[in-house]
């Protein structure tokens, strides 16, 4: 995909509002040189969120959340860094222009905007036929009867198929649209012969599923009664749509869900329909899959929390043990909503109302201790051999939570009691984190974001990711902060081999990478990849970048240190580092 281009970004930097763009989420009072306000990214009382309004910057000193005028849109809106730059460019009236495509790229772009155009179209078009057809009669009282309302249906733009054959077809040909687009975007295919193309959609609700940003990929549809086919037909894996990224709802969701930092996942349309009537915004869907590693970095944009209403006996355990690690390498808090046996989100919504749905809300588990509970629950405590088996599985759970910390030493408690074996027997054969993975104890304080103390965060894994590919996009300059960074700065050992690595090949990290590592080669892959979408950051944005992993560096020291008199003389430099920090959010202010 073509970049925008340099001159384009700067431009847009330079247009941005940053008093009125942060202004626009919370209120911003001047207390000498600079901005302070209440943190939008956690609850606070007093504020220890600072905007530096001349260089764009702003930092939280609670919870460290930070960066520029794009990652402030990228953090609020749940947008990545193009879409970000398209809402500011929107905001504040500036033209973008891409890089020099070549012709290939630009055609391949040219046509995934006519599909995408098509496929808009089919959503008006079915839309338009769900309100006015007397043929959708029988969905709309069908609908109404789910106790949807019109508001609600239209706004996530549910439509409805016609049962003829060839209606979308025809209308999309007359509007210049080739059979071969229709095909593409997943609207129409051909019979057994080979030959003749018709509509794939045809006598269904429609539901229209679209990215982040509200653009339709493609449709799920509900049979409306006896007709041939399966009850749900999807749109198929095509060039535009890919089921395992896709959520329903997401557009809708995206901004409630960055301003309550939570987002719900359930599992069908009519969930995502029914909680979003009683109030409960933050919903999307993963209509009936088992929640992919995509769609699970989807939500994970969208808000630092999220928060599973799903049938958990469904997904497996293993896949959710992929999804906690992966949620924890993101800084991801997973939560779990107990559900009553046998019953649904809509369901549950209707009987006991949005507020009984907010208590179990309130009420969600962390995912790993939802999992112990069910092992434990599960366990044949009668012979020898269920409990070898709970306890190993426990164990095994267990494993994913970082050392150290107030859920693990509660879940190896209460595995021991409940398993009758020491605690100690029980610590000791979980597996350390350190061989476990790369993965490195957490470098915020837990307290001032998570009080639930769930949000171990991969924070620091993710700031240091950050760090490196701005240095990687950020020339001379750039190179320079790599230098100084040193390996303590660095929660892991893989971080560190990556930073080696960047140093001695800073203009081309990607040629001489070596497969010899995959762990270190995944990550300068990464970083090397984010550092194309970057632009170059300034020299205060670096050091505020800089100052914050000092920071964590100390922090983790702190955390490490077994004596008061090193921990006063870390604490002092960890006020140093704040006071630098303050300076750098101020000083041109
Ligand atoms: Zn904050």
């Amino acid at each position: 995909m073509a970049l925008y281009t340099r001159d384009s970004i700067e431009r847009l930097r330079d247009a941005v509002d940053m008093a009125d763009l942060v202004g626009s989420k919370t209120d911003l009072r001047r207390v000498g040189s600079r901005l302070t306000g209440l943190c939008p990214f956690h609850d606070e009382r007093t504020p220890s969120f600072s905007v530096n309004a001349q260089d764009k910057l702003f930092y939280c000193f609670g919870c460290h959340a930070k960066g520029d005028a794009i990652g402030f849109v990228e953090q609020t809106e749940g947008l990545d860094f193009r879409e970000a730059v398209e809402f500011l460019a929107d905001r504040y009236g500036v033209e973008l222009e891409l890089e020099n495509e070549d012709p290939q790229a630009e055609s391949r772009r040219r046509r995934r905007e006519r599909l995408l155009a098509l496929l808009d179209r089919a959503a008006r078009f079915y839309d338009s036929y769900l309100w006015e057809s007397t043929e959708a009669a029988r969905a709309r009282d069908y609908l109404a009867g789910r106790g949807f309302s019109e508001e609600i249906l239209r706004r996530f733009r549910v439509g409805y198929s016609p049962s003829a054959w060839d209606r979308m077809l025809l209308g999309a040909r007359q509007s210049g649209y080739s059979e071969e687009e229709l095909m593409a975007a997943g609207l129409a295919q051909r019979g057994r012969d080979g030959r003749s193309a018709y509509d794939r959609f045809r006598g269904r609700i429609m539901f229209p599923l679209a990215d982040g940003r509200g653009r339709v990929l493609g449709f799920g549809a509900r049979q409306m009664g006896e007709g041939r086919g399966p009850k749900y037909l999807n749109t198929s894996e095509n060039e535009i749509y890919h089921k395992g990224r896709q959520l329903f709802g997401l557009d809708i969701a995206r901004a409630e869900a960055a301003k309550s930092g939570r987002i719900v996942v359930v599992e069908g349309y009519t969930d995502v329909l029914a909680l979003h009537q009683a109030g409960i915004r933050e919903a999307v869907a993963i209509m009936g899959t088992a929640l992919t590693q995509e769609q699970l970095a989807e939500v994970g944009r969208a808000a630092s929390t999220v928060v599973l209403a799903l049938d958990a006996d469904r997904s497996g355990q293993e896949a959710m043990l992929r999804a906690s690690r992966l949620a924890e390498e993101r800084g991801l808090e997973l939560r779990v909503v107990e559900m009553p046996e046998g019953t649904d989100p809509a369901e549950l919504v209707i009987s006991a109302g949005a507020k009984g749905f907010q208590e179990r809300m309130e009420r969600a588990v962390p995912m790993i201790e939802f999992q112990v509970r069910r092992v434990l629950a599960d366990a044949d405590l009668d012979t020898p051999s269920g409990r070898d088996k709970a306890l190993g599985e426990a164990r095994k759970l267990i494993s994913a939570v970082p050392e150290r910390t107030a859920t693990r030493d509660a879940l190896v408690r209460e595995a021991a009691d409940r398993l009758d074996v020491p605690a100690a027997a029980l610590s000791a054969g979980i597996r350390s984190r350190a061989s476990a993975g790369p993965a490195a104890p957490a470098g915020a304080e837990p307290a001032a974001v998570a009080p639930t103390g769930a949000s171990f965060g991969e924070a620091s894994l993710a700031a240091e990711r950050a760090f490196l590919a701005s240095c990687l996009a950020s020339g001379e300059l750039g190179r320079e902060y790599l230098e100084s960074l040193s390996e303590e700065h660095l929660s892991s050992p893989i971080a560190g081999a990556a930073r080696a690595h960047l140093l001695s090949s800073f203009d081309d990290p990607l040629a001489s990478l070596s497969e010899d590592e995959p762990a270190v080669a995944a990550l300068v892959n990464n970083v090397a990849m984010a550092a194309q979408e970057r632009h170059p950051a300034t020299e205060p944005a670096l050091r505020m970048d800089f100052l914050n992993l000092e920071l964590r560096r100390i922090e983790r020291e702190i955390r490490r240190a077994d004596d008061d008199s090193r921990r006063m003389e870390l604490a002092g430099a960890r006020q140093q580092v704040r006071r630098e920090m303050d300076q750098v959010m101020g000083q041109t202010a």
